[in-house]
């Protein structure tokens, strides 16, 4: 078949949320051409595929591409998420890429989109409905595929399944016909909350629900990152009593303690000591109606789904044919073994990857404008410095000292502070850089997090030297 052969200034593979954040901000700051390709039919990545009744877990007002709006700026007035800030749905926040292909990134004149289309590496993409191959030419390639989520309606189990077994990943679940005898839900990240506040919403009592819960996670309250003034005490003063906890931490659990006993972090069972932090952030009415389920399964991962028998790690558990399992084994952390640590900038090379803790966008959009502003590789990598994404309870140190640091970092540059303001997936920056410096409450708040920062990092470091 005839190769078509293209030329660009940026190779963008992967129009997920990275990808898009990262172009939208190079037509904002640049005159470049670029060309992104992607296997879905739609930008958004993942978003394509999860399942009917996600949302996101952090305010809309962070998410998405620095041009354009996602959020309504309403609080919900009904529901788990009551009185915070609007979470987008799944279906708002695939078509809100879409728009911003469609009246953005497309109108630009200097982005050309090929969805169903198979990155193959050396500048080389295959397309899924016509088979022809095509080789671009470019001066900067950009891998905005690295974060790739694994999700449960694409995966692959890593345990076997006996037929006869009723199973389904959780994105099936509206398509219920029947209510089974009970459920069973393999996975107690994200996904696995999710699906089980579905089946409490739907209806579901606490006591037809097992829970298998392979490790127990540390979780942030939404209620502490709210994109609006009212919420400046709590926002705010969450990151200076956490500042002040993680400062006066004799060692690793110590920190833990004092940042859930300041409320920074919460837990499902609080006599059971998490070994899992992935930054899953959660409504107080969230988590105490998972509270109400008790059937909690703590005996590792699941190994094999049998009829009768749920074989697990360390042990096995009844199951019978007229209980329904429910898939939310899908996590990052199996892809992310296989991960080197890679500089975002590597020659003509770009990997976004995450600069701030849990804002993925946020860091794509600023990797681009220092790709457009800055020359110099190590400057831009010190700019640009990877926060590992979390996995362990551990790994909140080195998460949070990474952030920390790209923030004293970014607050040297003027420029930079400047543009991180004005871009509206920070959210942060601007609401104390408008506070009045008579308004003592915010200003003792403000102070608080100044002298907790050094003290802050200084223990960090001392943390991770011993882990
Ligand atoms: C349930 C859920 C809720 C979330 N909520 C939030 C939130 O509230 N706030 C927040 O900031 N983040 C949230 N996230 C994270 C966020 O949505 C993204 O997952 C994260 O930004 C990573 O996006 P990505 O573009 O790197 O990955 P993806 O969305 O996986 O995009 C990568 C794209 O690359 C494509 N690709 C990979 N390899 C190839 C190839 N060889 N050829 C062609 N295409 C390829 C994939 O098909 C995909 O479209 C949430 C994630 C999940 C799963």
């Amino acid at each position: 078949m005839r190769d078509d052969v293209l030329e660009t200034d940026y190779l963008i593979a992967g129009a997920g949320a990275m990808g898009m954040a990262f172009a939208d901000t190079l037509v904002s700051e640049t005159k470049a051409d670029m060309i992104m390709v992607d296997r879905h039919a739609k930008p958004g990545g993942h978003w394509n595929v999860a399942y009917p009744f996600v949302r996101l877990h952090q305010p809309s007002a962070f998410f998405g591409v620095a041009s354009r709006e996602l959020s309504r700026f309403e609080k919900d007035q009904v529901g788990m998420n009551k009185g915070l800030y609007d979470l987008a749905s799944g279906p708002e926040v695939n078509a809100y890429f879409d728009d911003v292909m469609q009246q953005t990134l497309l109108p630009s004149g200097r982005v050309r989109y090929f969805p169903m289309s198979e990155y193959r590496g050396d500048g080389v993409f295959k397309s899924i409905t016509n088979g022809r191959e095509t080789t671009v030419k470019y001066k900067k390639f950009v891998d905005a595929t690295r974060l790739t989520v694994d999700v449960p309606a694409e995966h692959t189990p890593a345990f076997t399944i006996a037929d006869g077994v009723k199973f389904m990943p959780l994105n099936n679940l509206p398509n219920l016909k029947e209510a089974p005898r009970a459920f069973v839900v393999i996975g107690s990240g994200k996904t696995g909350m999710d699906a089980c506040l579905w089946l409490l919403e739907t209806g579901v009592e606490p006591d037809a629900i097992r829970w298998i819960m392979p490790r127990d996670s540390w979780m942030l309250p939404r209620e502490f990152a709210q994109p609006a003034p009212e919420f400046f005490a709590s926002t705010f003063g969450n990151q200076a009593n956490q500042f002040e906890a993680i400062a006066g931490a004799a060692d690793l659990d110590d920190m833990y303690a004092r940042l859930e006993a300041a409320g920074c972090v919460v837990r499902f069972d609080e006599t059971i000591k998490p070994t899992m932090f992935h930054a899953a952030t959660i409504s107080q009415a969230e988590l105490q109606a998972l509270r109400r389920i008790k059937n909690v399964v703590r005996m590792g991962r699941v190994t094999a789904l049998e009829r009768d028998c749920i074989f697990l790690e360390d042990g096995e558990i009844e199951t019978a044919p007229d209980i329904l399992h429910i898939d939310c084994s899908a996590s990052l952390s199996r892809t992310m073994k296989t991960m080197e640590p890679k500089p975002v900038f590597d020659g003509n090379i770009i990997t976004p990857q995450t600069v701030r803790s849990f804002m993925p966008v946020f860091s794509g959009s600023m990797i681009a404008y220092v790709d457009a502003h800055y020359t110099d590789e190590e400057e831009k990598n010190k700019l640009c410095s990877v926060v590992p994404l979390p996995n362990t309870a551990e790994d909140f140190v080195h998460m949070t000292l990474a952030a920390m640091m790209n923030q004293f970092t970014w607050s040297q540059d003027d420029t930079l502070r400047r543009w991180i303001r004005e871009n509206r997936l920070d959210g942060f920056s601007k609401l104390t850089h408008g506070v009045d410096r008579d308004d003592q409450e915010k200003m003792a708040i403000l102070m608080r997090l100044r002298d907790n920062a050094p003290k802050a990092v200084g223990k960090l470091m001392e943390l991770a030297s011993a882990l």
